[in-house]
């Protein structure tokens, strides 16, 4: 069996502790990938039709799954700054707390004993995966601003000081440096 294989096959192996029947800490896996999506989301992704864009489902399921984790106090929705008429979900602070408890941290713990090295050629082995995958599927997964073709970064020097601002180029507005680790659905990756 080819390595490639081989490593694709383990990782459906691993997908089984994302993927499992019934409920972990109460929650079902796809509201588990809600909660965990949401948390690291940027603010143009944390509305009900980004969120079913990233947990693949219709919006009818996405909005069970957000009125779930709002009756368990885990999310709270706010009207959006960007559209009035739109709604943001936030992840609460019993939410946050309760991210302790996500059955992925076995996995994450597993990563976590890894050299800093193995860390960063393991994640960008699944990076370069899932923009290959893209490509075939003629789709984009979710990813972060600083790898994203929108994103415009833009250097000035003040008084001998480098001030360096962010303009997502695609909704329009500014991005704060904290946030281009922040997780967009509609991010999209530079092609060669
Ligand atoms: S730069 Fe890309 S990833 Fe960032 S907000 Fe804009 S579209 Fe989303």
């Amino acid at each position: 069996m080819s390595v490639a294989r081989e490593s694709i096959e383990l990782l459906g192996q691993l997908a089984r502790i994302l993927w499992f029947e019934g409920t972990r800490h109460g929650l079902r896996d796809r509201e588990w990938m809600a909660l965990r999506f949401l948390s690291r989301a940027n603010r143009f992704s944390r509305t009900p039709s980004a969120l079913a864009s990233y947990v693949g489902t219709t919006r009818g399921t996405a909005s069970f799954i957000i009125n779930e984790l709002e009756r368990l106090g885990y999310l709270e929705r706010k009207p959006s700054a960007e559209d009035k008429r739109s709604v943001m979900l936030n992840v609460t602070q019993p939410g946050r707390k309760f991210l302790a408890r996500d059955p992925v941290k076995a996995l994450v713990d597993a990563l976590g004993v890894l050299d800093q090295d193995s860390k960063l050629h393991f994640r960008d082995t699944l990076r370069h995966v899932l923009d290959q995958s893209d490509e075939a599927d003629r789709k984009h997964h979710a990813d972060v601003c600083k790898r994203c073709i929108f994103l415009r970064e833009d250097r000035t020097t003040i008084a001998g000081k480098t001030v360096v601002e962010f303009t997502c180029r695609l909704f329009r507005a500014g991005i704060a440096e904290a946030e281009t680790d922040l997780l967009c659905t509609s991010f999209e990756h530079h092609r060669p």
